[in-house]
């Protein structure tokens, strides 16, 4: 829709940052004891969501040394392989855990920093075997952190993630339910205003549409909670159609 805006990926590099920040802010906030406590999704400790925000890091980093080389380098060779990284990840001493995270993430930070242009635009392609520019990983990134900051039930709520951001999040949600034909329009009730990836798009009126139907009404990120399956809505019982 919009190749040209996301060639230069200057400002996807500054939300990933901005996203990080606020994960590694969340986690200092815990301590080694709540460290090892739940997170806020089901099944899952926080040391898991820590794990795999870090070891999406550098699957993130195998697609940038992709396009730098031009050498097949995927995100994760098998489900298996990603889901024993993670497990083994969440077993480490705290500290290492946290280390991880911080290495990751400025390891990733630094890979994009090695990228032409001409690397930038090369083909790489999802662990869902989509065919991207690299440029387009860098969100693919930024959303992760975003997301399981919230997840992480260390004080981060998506009322922490700029409007931005919850935009884009919510055009990428409202792009894979439109694909399916789901028929909900996202309303948000506190404006919104420029474009957003995948197949939505918010307008002046402040709505995400997915395709004509039931409308859902709510701040963006009220409606990313609900989107993202991780909130409820007043007004409404419905749940959230999956999206991963
Ligand atoms: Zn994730």
């Amino acid at each position: 829709m919009d190749t040209a805006a996301h060639t230069d990926p200057s400002a996807a590099i500054d939300d990933a940052r901005a996203a990080t920040a606020l994960f590694a802010g969340r986690l200092d906030a815990l301590t080694d004891d709540r460290l090892d406590g739940p997170s806020a999704l089901p099944g899952w400790g926080r040391r898991r969501v820590v794990a795999h925000v870090a070891y999406n890091a550098r699957a993130i980093q195998r697609l940038a040394d992709w396009a730098r080389t031009g050498v097949e380098n995927r995100m994760y060779l098998s489900v298996e392989v990603r889901n024993s990284e993670i497990d083994r990840g969440v077993e480490l001493d705290a500290a290492d855990l946290r280390a991880l995270f911080t290495e990751t993430a400025a390891s990733l930070d630094a890979a994009w920093g090695a990228l032409s242009t001409a690397a930038w635009d090369a083909r790489v392609e999802t662990f869902q075997g989509r065919d991207i520019p690299a440029s387009a990983s860098v969100w693919l990134r930024a959303r992760e952190p975003w997301i399981h900051a919230v997840d992480l039930a260390s004080g981060a709520t998506f009322s922490d993630v700029p409007p931005s951001a919850l935009g884009h999040i919510l055009g990428d949600i409202t792009a894979v339910w439109a694909a399916r034909g789901e028929g909900i329009e996202l309303r948000a009730t506190d404006g919104g205003s420029g474009t957003v990836g995948g197949g939505g798009s918010v307008g002046g009126g402040g709505s995400v549409t997915a395709a004509r139907g039931e409308v859902i009404t709510g701040t963006l990120a009220e409606l990313t909670a609900w989107a993202t399956g991780r909130g409820t809505l007043p007004g409404t019982d419905r749940i959230a159609p999956a999206w991963m």
